[in-house]
């Protein structure tokens, strides 16, 4: 449970039991994106900032992506994208883009998603940057290939940086159905097909000031990086606490064989509680510290496939079907380890 203690968390519960539930199978299985739950969830206010401080909202929407992901960390990873979407609209200066998009995008009337894996390699070290952007009059072209943006549609937005020379890169909000953007989905995963993804191809997309997020997109990243990171962890959480109950349901098979495995839920739950408590630390202080959120994203990560892994252990054969829950979750949790950033981005940034 932890994370933020919500005033709406029956509401929660009831759009997850009626609109993600019965739905879990096919998003896994037939790559079925949960578009109506997270329109659903915006309208019933879960994305809203108005009156509230960062630290809240903050917390608020990880419980809600926590809960998500018990259930489905695909869909959680969907709204993860337009959670850190959101970020992106709710900090920027551009006054004129924020009071045009935050409204729809906190209703869930626009859904949006982030091209941000590229860039956040190529400011750690990693790679260089995908998209060019030329300046022309009243705004940008645009030119490059992101491999991979998921929870995008025809009626989406989504946020991107591209490079205009050595030392200015800027940050853009752009929709998907704008000229010289050409989409290709990507369903072929080992996992969550059912997360909208595309490959993104520009061809000089024109990007004008209005669509502007950032001018100095280095700076901007810094700002944005510990919310895009935040909104991440409990991902993980929700598929560890999932993983954890999935092995107390079969505890009493073949006469109580499992009690002999070596990993048992008493450790992961007591990790996964230390993992709360670390969490709930972070928003405590003024700021927030990227460094110390990164070393609980990492810790996340392998306590999520430790857990995935004694789930599998646990459940046997039972979890060996294809589109078992255990495995699904297996498949989830691979993804999670290779999101950036990933499990090695994090080595090399926090012990490198
Ligand atoms: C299902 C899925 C959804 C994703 N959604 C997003 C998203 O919404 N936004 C986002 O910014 N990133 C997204 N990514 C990218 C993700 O966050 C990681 O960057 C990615 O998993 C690879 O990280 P890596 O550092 O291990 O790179 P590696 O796998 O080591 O690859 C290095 C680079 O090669 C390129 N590459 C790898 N595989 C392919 C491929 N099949 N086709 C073309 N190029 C490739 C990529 O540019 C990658 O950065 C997604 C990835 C997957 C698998």
């Amino acid at each position: 449970m932890e994370i933020g203690i919500i005033s709406q968390s029956s509401t929660l519960e009831k759009l997850i039991k009626d609109e993600l539930k019965p739905y879990v199978k096919q998003i896994d299985t037939e790559a079925y994106y949960a578009e109506i739950f997270l329109r659903k969830l915006g309208e019933a206010g879960m994305f809203s900032s108005a009156n509230k401080s960062q630290r809240d909202y903050l917390l608020e929407e990880m419980y809600v992506v926590q809960e998500t992901a018990k259930v489905c960390m695909t869909t959680a990873f969907c709204l993860w994208c337009h959670l850190a979407a959101l970020t992106y609209v709710r900090q920027t200066k551009n006054e004129k883009l924020k009071n045009k998009m935050l409204p729809s995008l906190e209703k869930g009337e626009i859904l949006a998603g982030t091209g941000l894996s590229n860039p956040m390699k190529y400011y750690a070290g990693l790679e260089k940057l995908y998209l060019q952007a030329k300046p022309v009059q009243g705004g940008y072209l645009i030119s490059g290939v992101l491999p991979s943006v998921s929870n995008l549609g025809s009626d989406h937005w989504f946020g991107c940086i591209a490079g205009v020379n050595e030392d200015k890169q800027i940050m853009c909000f752009v929709p998907c159905n704008t000229e010289g953007l050409k989409m290709k989905e990507k369903v072929d995963y080992l996992g969550i097909n059912g997360s909208a993804t595309y490959a993104c191809s520009f061809h000089d997309v024109f990007v004008p000031d209005e669509w502007i997020l950032s001018e100095n997109a280095e700076e901007y990243v810094e700002e944005i990086r510990p919310a895009f990171l935040s909104y991440q962890i409990p991902l993980g959480l929700g598929v560890t606490q999932a993983s954890i109950s999935s092995i107390e349901k079969v505890c009493q098979k073949q006469n109580g064989c499992n009690q002999f495995l070596t990993k048992q839920p008493e450790v992961l739950r007591t990790a996964e509680q230390q993992a709360q408590e670390k969490l709930q630390s972070l928003y405590k202080g003024e700021s927030l510290n990227f460094r110390e959120i990164a070393r609980v994203r990492l810790e996340t990560a392998y306590l999520t496939l430790e857990a995935v892994q004694a789930s599998m252990l646990h459940n046997g054969s039972a979890g060996y079907v294809k589109d078992s829950a255990p495995s699904r979750r297996l498949r989830e949790a691979y993804f999670f380890a290779n999101l950036t950033p990933t499990v090695k981005h994090l080595e090399k940034v926090l012990n490198g």
